[in-house]
């Protein structure tokens, strides 16, 4: 028998089988993956957009905070500058020593001037070296009170430099505890020697009054701090708030990173996470913050987003069970349409490829061995003596052996490419593609006695059991004329093997008759 030529697998043939699996992998889900794949675009193009607007609403929430910023810091750094030329005014009068002379109401009126009108002015002084009022802007007896003691009055005492001081927030002593904070500035006498103190008292009232007016959504709020951590006014308004230290917190620390900026953070007060822009004050010690939570910020967002989030999401999760449907119905018709092309093609007693498909196959086989230039063997295969099995044992055991023929000889088959089908009643044709004549004879014996050896029993049959003979041929297509003569070889041979006593294999070929019967 010839050997077949077996290619070594190279790396690209690995590489296309490789291909080739993954093919057959996707290929059946192709449907469904595109419609995956465009579900998932779908979703991810949505994101993308809710994103963009999520980012934009954030943007504009951060800028209405900053000019609410800006507009509340001007308006302070105003009214703080107005205070602070008033107490200029107030140091150069009483270096005056004209002044110094004047009886006190008109002292008052010189030093003053309108300043003791101003809205949220909570007084306005001179203190003496000792700390002791001097010069009272509410009357012309001034007031017994010493604030020798206080920050805004020791500091210019002891740093002739400190120049415009803003002091910590404080409950009044004159002004029945009314929260307020001084602006004070040192008197220095000609001789250079401390001489007291200017003070200008403001309610915090004031800041309270201007965050009151402006719009901070539900949970926003607003704050004054001093850059030592302490809280001058906040809005929501709560009265313990004034004085509260808040330089532990983390919201301070960024306040202390930049002049000016903005940050997300969580209040540990009430745990409400908000958008904070905060904004130093022009040469003054003080930052004013608005925050606004980032729920009341991302409302209009959460409106919009949720009815459209969830419109594309079970947009995209009907396209993925639609491609799915899809995919299944496709592929269930597939398989029915498979099942059909093989029942088509099949013997529905043996199991073998039925007469129509050994036609096309020996066809293809021709046609490869004609440009191969190999042999092509074929064999005609028949039960002896059936029609008696048949009157002898029934038509369903008769069914029942030509089923285990086809067995027997689909079982003696050993090559991919060896082929056998059922060629009609109780014959069949096995047809061998590059198998010479010694191989064909082989493979012949093999099918013959592995027939015998089914040890059906046949009483009226050749040797007491079922046996069956075969006309063997090999052929060359491209010398000999056509299937059909190949074909009517291989029947004369197994006639001639009837003729010679049956249950044994003759091998006919178009250049030379040869016989060779081969008895159990
Ligand atoms: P020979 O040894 O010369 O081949 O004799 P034979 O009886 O086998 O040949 P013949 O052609 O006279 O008879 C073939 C018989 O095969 C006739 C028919 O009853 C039987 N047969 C054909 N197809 C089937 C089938 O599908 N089932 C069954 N049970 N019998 C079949
Ligand atoms: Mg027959
Ligand atoms: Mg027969």
């Amino acid at each position: 028998m010839a050997e077949t030529d077996y290619a070594m697998p190279s790396e690209s043939g690995r590489t296309s089988r490789v291909a080739a699996h993954l093919r057959r992998l996707l290929l059946p889900h192709l449907i469904f993956y595109s419609g995956l794949l465009l579900g998932l675009l779908l979703l991810l193009l949505c994101g993308i957009v809710l994103y963009e607007a999520r980012i934009d609403a954030r943007d504009r929430a951060r800028i209405t905070q900053q000019n609410i910023a800006l507009m509340a810091s001007w308006d302070i750094e105003r009214n703080i500058e107005f205070f602070a030329l008033s107490l200029q005014a107030v140091v150069e009068g009483e270096n005056d020593p004209a002044v110094g002379a004047l009886p006190m109401p008109l002292r008052r009126q010189v030093l003053f001037d309108r300043a003791t009108t101003a809205k949220y002015l909570g007084g306005i002084y001179v203190l003496d070296a000792n700390g002791d009022i001097a010069v009272d802007g509410k009357s012309d007896v001034p007031r017994k009170a010493n604030f020798g003691n206080e920050r805004y009055f020791t500091v210019h005492r002891d740093h002739p430099d400190v120049g415009l001081y803003v002091s910590d927030p404080y409950h009044s002593r004159l002004r029945a505890g009314s929260p307020s904070i001084a602006l004070s500035r040192r008197i220095t006498r000609p001789d250079g020697s401390f001489g007291g103190v200017a003070v200008i008292s403001i309610r915090l009232e004031y800041f309270q009054n201007l965050f009151s007016r402006l719009a901070l959504g539900d949970r926003g709020s607003m704050a004054l701090i001093n850059t030592s951590g302490l809280m001058l006014a906040r809005q929501p308004y709560e009265p313990a708030i004034v004085g509260r230290n808040i330089s532990k917190a983390s919201t301070f620390r960024h306040f202390m990173t930049a002049s000016e900026g903005s940050f997300s953070d969580t209040a540990s007060i009430d745990g409400v996470r908000r958008l904070y822009v905060f904004r130093h004050l022009e040469n003054l010690p003080l930052i004013i913050m608005v925050a606004r939570s980032e729920a009341d910020t991302y409302a209009a967002w959460y409106d919009r987003a949720i009815p459209i989030g969830s419109a594309m999401a079970v947009l995209a999760l009907g396209f993925v069970g639609l491609s799915l449907l899809l995919d299944v119905q496709l592929r269930k018709r597939h398989r029915a349409e498979t099942e059909l092309q093989a029942l088509a093609r099949t013997d529905g007693l043996t199991g073998l490829d039925n007469r129509r498909m050994l036609d096309v196959t020996l066809a293809r086989e021709w046609r490869r061995a004609a440009r191969s230039q190999h042999a092509l063997s074929l064999l005609f295969v028949d039960v002896d003596h059936f029609k008696r099995y048949n009157d002898s044992q029934g038509h369903q055991a008769g069914d029942d052996a030509l089923a285990a023929v086809a067995r027997c000889i689909a079982g003696c088959l050993r090559r991919p490419a060896d082929y056998a089908a059922r060629y009609g009643g109780e014959e069949f044709v096995v047809v061998l593609p590059n198998v010479d004549t010694n191989g064909a004879v082989t493979i012949a014996e093999s099918i013959r006695t592995g027939i015998l050896d089914l040890g059906i029993r046949h009483d009226t049959g050749v040797s007491g059991r079922l046996t069956a003979s075969i006309g063997v041929t090999t052929c060359y297509p491209e010398r000999d004329d056509s299937i059909q003569a190949a074909l009517k070889l291989a029947d004369d041979a197994l006639y001639r093997a009837k003729e010679s006593g049956r249950n044994q294999v003759v091998v006919l070929t178009s250049s030379s008759v040869e016989r060779m019967p081969r008895r159990a």
